[in-house]
Order: structure tokens, then C-alpha cells, then sequence
């Protein structure tokens, strides 16, 4: 079985280079490509379909994407490329070869109205370019006639580099008091949840194609970043991490406090009861892959704080 995955140092390629390391021959291509002429640069359409068909791989994940949500509001034309464009050119080649193309989206989609979790046939309305770039590839995949599964996700973090948590913490440890988020509310997502997930769901759509389509994929349970980050503080105090910050000095906001480029949903909770019934998988509270992220990361940190 050959696998070629794309964006293959992003929060969710690196994760899937290890779920996906036995599935069968994976070749994982960044941005920079890889030898023999390989190109990787979903900005370069043409080296994307030479690439697929000089490999003719089995299976294509697709984990790259322009995902600077408040730079694509500038960066239209690049955004609509890489999301949406490049998928045109897989699912196109996926097609020819007859590959089943693997594909991540977004609860951006939507826009965020009401408190109900989105489901898969939910009317779509992106509030901001990088949502809409996003929807338009999923379309483009799903008209294309190939066989695929688009997962649609939502807060993804992972254990390499910088996220969300890391950053609660590194700015309680500064300061005496944070500001932070009530009124968007979602689920954060590990990308090893994800890479776990597709790795295991695979197989099962090889064997019936019929069970492709378009997927709902995140943690479950829900949180403000209110929430998340008091949770996150709460478990680098409970570990004794010194932090300057008191749990009564968090402070809930509201997004108007923080104005960005791009608009956000507040409601970005994701029904995912397709997939767990499709595929039998439950999926865990957001707490218990936060939870295993911190395990690793507040040793390494104890000794800086105090
Ligand atoms: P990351 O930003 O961590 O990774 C995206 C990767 O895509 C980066 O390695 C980036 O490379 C690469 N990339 C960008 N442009 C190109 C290009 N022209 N050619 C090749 N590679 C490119 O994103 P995630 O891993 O978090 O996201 C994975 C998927 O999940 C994406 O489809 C995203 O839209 C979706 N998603 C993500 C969410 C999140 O909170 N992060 C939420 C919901 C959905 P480089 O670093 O060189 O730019």
C-alpha cells in the first residue's frame, strides 16, 4: 500500500507520519518536496498533479492548508489556492487512479449561530476567508467523483511547538492577570486524536468505499477558551508549576475585546455521532488529550518556574 501525505510538518503531518507509519510505504512530502523532482507545494498545481501521478499512490492525505486565518483575509488569492484549488487537482488525480484522497476541513464552515452542535448536512456559512476557502475545497472534492473522506474539525493542538495551553501558562507565569474568551465554544482536538482516528478508519472505507464521505471529527465535550485556559491553569497549579496568575484573576471576555481580521464563530460545537456510529470509535472528553499534552509538557517547564 503506497501512501503519500502532504503538509507533512503541520500540527496534524507529524502525527500522522507516526499513526500511519504501518499502514503500508508512506512518503511524506512538506512544502520543500522531496527528492526526485517530488513537489509538495500545493501552491504549484501543476508539480501537485505530476507528483500524484508519478507515484500513483493508493492513498492521499491531505494534511497541508493555509490555515492563518486572519492573514488569508488579506491573502484571498493564495488562501483560495491552496485550500481549495489544490484540492481540485488531488481529488482529480485521485480519481484518474483510482486512490482514495483523505481530507481535513473545519467547524469554519459555519457561522457559528445557535448553541445546537453542527451537523454534517447543517447549512453552511463561513464567516471569513479561510472558512470559505475551506468549504470550496470540500465542494470541489465532493464533486469530483472520487472516493474520499473529509473530516471537518475544530481547536486543533498538538504536543510540538507552540499551542494554546503552552501559552496560558507562559503568559500566568508573567503576569497578574489574563483576559480570555467566553463567548466561543468548541472542542479542542489533539492532532494525534486525529491522525489516530483516520489510521483507524481507513482500512474500513478500502474495504466498503461506500462508507467515505464527509465526516464530523473532534474531541468531545465543550469549552469556552475561558474554560480551556482555566483548566489548563488549574492542572499546571495542581503540579505545582509558580504561577503569577490567580484563578481569581482570569478573567471571562468577550471576543469584542479582542478584535481580529477575521471573524470567528462562537458556536463551534461539532456533532460527531456520524463517525463514532459509522465507525464504532468513541470519541474522549477534550480534557483527557489536553490532560496527556500537559503530562509531557509541565515536567519540562517545573524547573523554569520556580
Ligand atoms: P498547521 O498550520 O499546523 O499545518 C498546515 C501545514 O500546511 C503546514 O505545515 C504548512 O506549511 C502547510 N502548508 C501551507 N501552505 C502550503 C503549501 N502551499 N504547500 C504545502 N504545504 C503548505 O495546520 P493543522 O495541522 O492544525 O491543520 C490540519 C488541517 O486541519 C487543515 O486542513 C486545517 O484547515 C484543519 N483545521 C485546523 C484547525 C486548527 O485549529 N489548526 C481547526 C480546524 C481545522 P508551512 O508551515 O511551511 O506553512
Amino acid at each position: 500500500m503506497n501512501i503519500l501525505l502532504l503538509g507533512a510538518k503541520g500540527q496534524l503531518g507529524r502525527e500522522l507520519q507516526s499513526s500511519m507509519a504501518s499502514a503500508g510505504d508512506l512518503i511524506a512530502l512538506d512544502r520543500s518536496g522531496g527528492a526526485g523532482g517530488l513537489c509538495g507545494d500545493l501552491e504549484d498545481l501543476r508539480g501537485i498533479s505530476d507528483t500524484v501521478s508519478d507515484l500513483k499512490p493508493d492513498i492521499i492525505i491531505n494534511a497541508a492548508a493555509y490555515t492563518k486565518v486572519d492573514q488569508a483575509e488579506e491573502d484571498k488569492d493564495l488562501a483560495y489556492i491552496v485550500n481549495s484549488q489544490a484540492p481540485v487537482v488531488l481529488a482529480r488525480e485521485a480519481k484518474k487512479i483510482d486512490a482514495l484522497l483523505v481530507h481535513y476541513s473545519t467547524d469554519y464552515v459555519f457561522d457559528g449561530s445557535g448553541d445546537k452542535p453542527w451537523r454534517e448536512d447543517d447549512p453552511t456559512q463561513p464567516l471569513n476567508v479561510y472558512g470559505a476557502s475551506k468549504l470550496e475545497g470540500e465542494q470541489n472534492i465532493i464533486s469530483s467523483g472520487c472516493s474520499y473522506l473529509i473530516f471537518r474539525t475544530s481547536w486543533v493542538y498538538s504536543s510540538h511547538g507552540d499551542n494554546f495551553a503552552k501559552k496560558m501558562i507562559s503568559l500566568a507565569m508573567q503576569r497578574d492577570e489574563l483576559k480570555v474568551i467566553n463567548d466561543q465554544i468548541g472542542a479542542p482536538t489533539g492532532a494525534k486524536l486525529l491522525a489516530d482516528c483516520t489510521a483507524k478508519v481507513i482500512p474500513h472505507v478500502l474495504a466498503d468505499y461506500e462508507l467515505g464521505g464527509l465526516y464530523h471529527l473532534s474531541a468531545s465535550g465543550e469549552a469556552s477558551w475561558y474554560e480551556y485556559a482555566c483548566f489548563v491553569l488549574d492542572q499546571a497549579r495542581s503540579f505545582g508549576i509558580n504561577l503569577k496568575v490567580t484563578p481569581e484573576s482570569v478573567i471571562p471576555v468577550s471576543s469584542d475585546s479582542f478584535p481580529t481580521p477575521a471573524k470567528r464563530p462562537h458556536n463551534s460545537r461539532l456533532d460527531c455521532s456520524k463517525f463514532s456510529k459509522v465507525f464504532g470509535i468513541e470519541l474522549p472528553n477534550w480534557k483527557v488529550g489536553v490532560s496527556e499534552m500537559l503530562d509531557s509538557y509541565l515536567p519540562v517547564i517545573s524547573g523554569a518556574s520556580s
